[in-house]
């Protein structure tokens, strides 16, 4: 490429798809994805339809076939890359393999009933009786003070880690005033009010989500009460806690009014497998039984029989590909070309860790220790007795020392306030100013492991000194307590830059590698992992130019427990890059084993 090229203002390329499964979901989020890396417009024309590539749900409706001749063009300053990113990104598709569960199906049933067109939101089709989303038939609990509400959000938003969303909320929560509730609602009102008509509109609804739960709290806890029977919510607007009501619920879809496909609702929606779609008019109070078909981006109102029995076998059908995946989950997962691949488990307890027992996981991959007692300081014994129980369960376990600092706390672990505490005392650096938590939680885990083969793993590592340092602590305790290491290997998490260019000298110091790829990439890109307004690209080259990297310089084992891992759209490059070991979700080891196995 020359100079010229390089500030080139617009490009068309025209392409013909060689895409046997044509443009689903996946790929045409990752287009999307693509196209919102870039700063300038992003067009794909197809015959007279020329729509914004940013877009997925329009992607997906523009219904992209194997053959056919689709234009991209993009305008602006390197508008060529986009280009080219996209174009190169289509020709992985020739050979895609394709797990059926979870593409959208280009099949639309000519539906007998009225039928309301609106945008897909999560794929999936439920049958169930209307229920308009009201907040007054809530029963009602005890009435609080600000402090107190505050609080109870803010430990129910903790208790709620393990999920992305909650972290943000918390953080969000944690930034806003907390000295009374005028304040707390007025910054509230004015962030809402300047996020309106923005890029951004959607964090809107977590902002409401915030204060709903303080005043309900103060006001008395509002519990949803649902209908007994298979429901559609219907609603003009869901927050993302809802969602988490609606889960336990025998709510069987949702249809939610101009609902953003960004949006933290939709992401939970099609987290929790909820099949939903957003429309934009609104939907009369129909009493009778009606169909959410999310595969096309239908309501159905007023179904025939004709099209209940066939939404029924459809729903069957999606039922029983899962139950396939879940009746196979205790088997190993092989690629088609005979590679062997560990699917571990991240847990955070000894409740967790029960769970885990029965999702098929080999070990668990990440213990993430910091979230074992969260209220007050535990004793040495009721630390060895949590990690007994757990360590009993598994063959294999790897336990992470506390990470503490950045967006996590804990009550009894003080740290000073810092400018950047993303960059300041966090995990293995707590050796700095807590040596003796970090040393009693050492002595708890090697008293635990007993004969069992153990794992034990250091966060935030950025030199080989500070694994050496924390290692030698661990040795020492053992030493001083005459307990053995015999069956104990010592690890880091790769998520500090710094590992990527030492990894020569760290091959000679420990025994593992596990990629923490939330961190790593937030630390790659130098942006907040809980910002909210700052994006970045999860399938960015640099972050896989990094995996690739620690793959090919480490000469100890390398596994993923970050998110990457359990990211669907990208197991077969993370196994083309080498890596044999992936530690994800509980809930999410059946899929994934099933993902596997079709790469
Ligand atoms: C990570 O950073 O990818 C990771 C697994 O650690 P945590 O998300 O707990 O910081
Ligand atoms: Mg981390």
């Amino acid at each position: 490429m020359n100079i010229f090229d390089f500030f080139k203002q617009n490009t068309t390329t025209k392409v013909q798809l060689n895409a046997p499964h044509g443009v689903h979901l996946r790929p045409s989020a990752m287009i999307a994805n693509i196209a919102k890396g870039h700063n300038g417009k992003v067009l794909i024309e197809l015959g007279s339809t020329k729509i914004d590539a940013k877009d997925m749900n329009k992607i997906l409706a523009l219904g992209l076939k194997n053959g056919d001749e689709v234009t991209f063009i993009a305008s602006g300053k390197n508008a060529n890359f986009v280009i080219d990113k996209i174009v190169s990104f289509l020709s992985t598709l020739t050979n895609e393999n394709i797990d059926d569960t979870q593409s959208v199906s280009n099949r639309v049933f000519d539906f007998e009933g009225k039928k309301i067109k609106g945008d897909i939101i999560s794929s999936g089709l439920g049958i169930g009786k209307p229920y308009f989303w009201q907040n007054d038939n809530h029963s009602v609990t005890t009435k609080q003070t600000f402090d107190n509400a505050y609080k109870k959000t803010l430990d129910k938003l903790s208790s709620m880690d393990d999920n992305d969303i909650f972290v943000a909320q918390k953080a969000l929560l944690e930034s806003l005033p907390k000295t009374s509730l005028e304040e707390f609602e007025s910054a509230i009102k004015s962030a809402i009010s300047s996020l309106r008509g923005s890029e951004h509109e959607a964090k809107i609804a977590d902002y409401k989500d915030l204060l709903n739960s303080v005043n309900s709290n103060m006001n008395g806890a509002k519990n949803a009460q649902f209908p007994k029977d298979d429901f559609i919510v219907i609603a003009d607007e869901l927050l993302p806690s809802d969602i988490v009501k609606l889960v336990n619920s025998s709510a069987k879809g949702a249809v939610v009014k101009n609902l953003s496909p960004r949006s933290h609702v939709a992401l939970l929606l099609r987290s929790h497998k909820i099949p939903a779609i957003s429309v934009s008019e609104d939907i009369e109070n129909y009493n009778d039984v009606i169909i959410v078909d999310a595969t096309s981006g239908l309501l159905v109102v007023k179904p025939s029989e004709d099209d209940l029995v066939r939404a029924k076998e459809e729903i069957e059908k999606n039922n029983k590909d899962n139950l396939v995946e879940f009746e196979n989950r205790f088997e190993s997962a092989t690629t088609k070309n005979g590679k062997a691949i560990k699917v571990q488990a991240n847990i955070a307890d000894v409740q967790s860790a029960k769970e885990a027992l029965m999702s098929g996981c080999d070990g668990i991959g990440l213990l993430r220790s910091e979230f074992l007692f969260q209220e007050q300081k535990p004793s040495l014994d009721e630390q060895c007795k949590a990690y007994s129980e757990i360590f009993e369960l598994f063959d294999e376990v790897t336990v992470r020392t506390l990470d503490i600092g950045g967006d996590k706390s804990l009550p009894y672990i003080k740290l000073d306030d810092e400018q950047n505490p993303f960059l300041g005392i966090r995990g293995v650096r707590l050796l700095k100013t807590h040596k003796d938590i970090i040393g009693e939680q050492l002595l708890a885990i090697l008293k635990a492991s007993r004969k069992k083969e153990l794992k034990v793993m250091f966060p935030m590592v950025a030199t080989t000194d500070e694994f050496i340092e924390a290692k030698e602590l661990a040795i020492e305790i053992a030493k001083e307590h005459e307990l053995s290491l015999e069956n104990v290997s010592f690890g880091i998490m790769v998520e500090v830059p710094s590992v990527l260019f030492l990894l020569e000298e760290f091959n000679k110091v420990v025994d593992f590698y596990s990629i923490g790829t939330n961190d790593l990439t937030q630390y790659l890109f130098a942006i907040d992992r809980t910002h909210k307004t700052l994006k970045i690209d999860p399938h960015s080259d640099a972050l896989f130019d990094a995996l690739s990297l620690i793959v090919k310089k480490s000469s100890k084992p390398v596994s993923i427990c970050g998110e990457l891992a359990s990211d669907e759209e990208v197991i077969n490059r993370l196994i083309d890059i080498g890596i044999d070991t992936l530690s994800v979700p509980s809930k999410m080891v059946p899929s994934i084993k099933s993902r596997i196995r079709n790469v």
